[in-house]
């Protein structure tokens, strides 16, 4: 088929479902805040489910409120291809981050139906419950059940801060289904694309419209503790001080010069950082901080939790301090499937859009259904970078082109 004879979504009704869909939660600042599994969330969920039943999809709800919604296919026997992100934000969120991914689901579909075009498989777009984890952890709660990382009793025991579990939050909005998770009719998903704002500068800072996903980068946190001797800050010379503070920030360098060592992927931050006791005239005895270390592969993790060990072990010997690190959260690195990263390449190319190879810093529900289905991800820029914020925003033409390159890559595995 030729470029002029693709089919193409309708730009315009996807652009006006989205700003539909964030009048749900809107903020005074132009944002959204449609927290998991609240009222707000109960109506954007509602919104989106009235207009999947419209466009003639078959919506499941499942133990943990994934919902599901599908096209119906010309081959019975056939697993379905499907897409889909998540609806619920940030307490300052956008109107993008998710929601882009589920209603340019929902606009191949409507696409496909405008055009009447049937396919062999199936088609599915679903929203994942709480990806973003702000009232309730673990994030990304919805798909990691569905791709069996915790189990569905566990995610429902989870509570907020005022004690509600997410098993009562999911009955209270009317969104604990009955389907088991992880169980799809029909077999797991023959292919699963998820399209997301890049959250990131890199595609904007390239002046192109399309990522091509390679994959994810693996995440390792870590707590760590700096003990050294509080002593007055006048009267104790520095060569005889234990300054926790001291040995903590060139900690904090020995971080940023580990991910430069593994350029371009690693990246490392320290992001919270406790001194105490905190005084001005007191040299600090006791420091904690956080360690976010991410890379492309797990050699290169591994490489810089040894690099990060021994400098620690250095830095703590030289300022006649201790240090304590330990490992709180680990995501191994995700490579997508080489089958559905090539399905967006080709269909940006026979699109004719402008686009490169990246990776994605952040975690996404495509990680966790990466271990089920075969799975790509679609990326497309948004302004200055900004995502979990109020002001984050994205190009009509963007949004627009996103959208065609899931409809191209869905229908390269489903017809
Ligand atoms: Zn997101």
């Amino acid at each position: 088929m030729d470029l002029l004879h693709l089919p193409r979504i309708n730009g315009a009704r996807l652009w006006q479902s989205l700003m539909d869909l964030a009048a749900i939660g809107a903020t005074p600042r132009g944002g959204v805040c449609r927290i998991a599994l609240t009222e707000a969330d109960r109506k954007g969920r509602d919104l989106v489910v009235q207009w999947c039943r419209e466009a003639g999809l078959e919506v499941r709800v499942d133990e943990i409120g994934n919902v599901f919604a599908r096209r119906a296919g010309t081959d019975p026997n056939a697993s379905a291809v499907a897409t889909g992100s998540h609806i619920d934000t940030q307490p300052s969120g956008g109107k993008f981050d998710g929601n882009f991914g589920v209603l340019a689901g929902l606009e191949v579909m409507r696409t496909l139906n405008d055009l009447g075009i049937a396919t062999r498989a199936p088609l599915e777009v679903a929203f994942w419950t709480n990806e973003e984890g702000t009232r309730f952890t673990p994030v990304m709660m919805g798909s990691g059940v569905f791709a069996g990382e915790f189990d569905a009793a566990f995610a429902r025991a989870q509570t907020d801060l005022d004690g509600v579990s997410v098993g009562s939050a999911l009955e209270a909005i009317g969104y604990r289904g009955t389907q088991p998770a992880g169980e799809v009719p029909g077999g797991m998903f023959a292919a699963y694309f998820e399209a997301h704002i890049e959250q990131g500068p890199v595609l904007e800072a390239a002046g192109l419209p399309i990522g091509v996903v390679s994959g994810a980068l693996g995440q390792q946190w870590y707590d760590v503790t700096v003990t050294g001797m509080d002593a007055h800050a006048g009267p104790t010379p520095l060569a005889l001080r234990h300054d926790a503070m001291l040995a903590a920030a060139r900690m904090v360098d020995a971080v940023n010069r580990i991910a430069h060592d593994e350029a371009p992927h690693g990246r490392g931050t320290v992001g919270y950082l406790q001194v105490s006791p905190n005084s001005r005239n007191v040299i600090p005895g006791r420091v904690e901080f956080s360690v976010d270390f991410r890379n492309l592969s797990q050699d290169g993790l591994d490489r810089m939790h040894a690099a990060m060990h021994a400098a620690f072990e250095g830095i703590a010997a030289a300022g006649g301090v201790e240090v304590g690190i330990r490992q709180v959260v680990k995501f191994e690195p995700c490579a997508f499937a080489p089958e559905c990263v090539g399905s967006v390449r080709r269909a940006a190319a026979a699109l004719g859009l402008p686009h490169m190879d990246v990776v994605s810093g952040a975690g996404h529900d495509a990680v966790y259904v990466a271990r089920r289905a075969p799975t790509g991800m679609i990326f497309v820029p948004c302004k200055d970078g900004i995502s979990h914020n109020e002001l984050e925003d994205a190009l009509p033409e963007h949004v627009e082109a996103g959208a065609n390159v899931l409809l191209q890559a869905m229908l390269a595995h489903a017809r």
